[in-house]
């Protein structure tokens, strides 16, 4: 089982997960591929928040969420909102924070380990998951 090395679960699930069952079964129910990518990104950008403070649908959401589309891969383990730090004090706009995750966003592209890992555009934070998708950055 991979567990990430900079992330706890507290980070990666909705508060909700955290009353219904065990941290090792909320691990489990991420997909590994995921896990590891978030904590690369994590090693190449510095500090990542998912959920905290008033974000609490940046991982695994319940299966109810009205947070984004209903069969989001967020629903699945398969989905993480990063907010780069370093990105996030710059106190940027919303258009000049989407152009600073493009350019990240093309950067992972060009690398062959985060070939399973697809992005959503066009947003101003990384979205990345691992669902089965015919094109890797897509906009719902
Ligand atoms: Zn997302």
């Amino acid at each position: 089982m991979y567990k990430c090395k900079y992330f706890t679960i507290k980070e990666l699930v909705n508060p909700a997960f955290l009353k219904m069952t065990d941290e090792t079964i909320l691990w489990k129910v991420f997909d590994d591929r995921l896990l590891r990518a978030a904590d690369k990104i994590r090693d190449m950008y510095g500090a990542i928040i998912i959920n905290g403070g008033s974000l609490t649908d940046c991982g695994l959401r319940l299966d109810d969420s009205k947070t984004g589309a209903k069969f989001s891969a967020h629903k699945y383990g398969r989905a993480l909102d990063l907010h780069i730090v370093e990105i996030e004090k710059k106190g940027l706009s919303k258009d000049a924070k989407i152009t600073e995750y493009k350019k990240i966003r093309k950067e992972l592209l060009q690398i062959s380990e985060f070939n399973n890992l697809s992005f959503e555009t066009g947003i101003y934070w990384l979205h990345i998951d691992t669902f089965n998708r015919s094109n890797r950055l897509f906009n719902p």
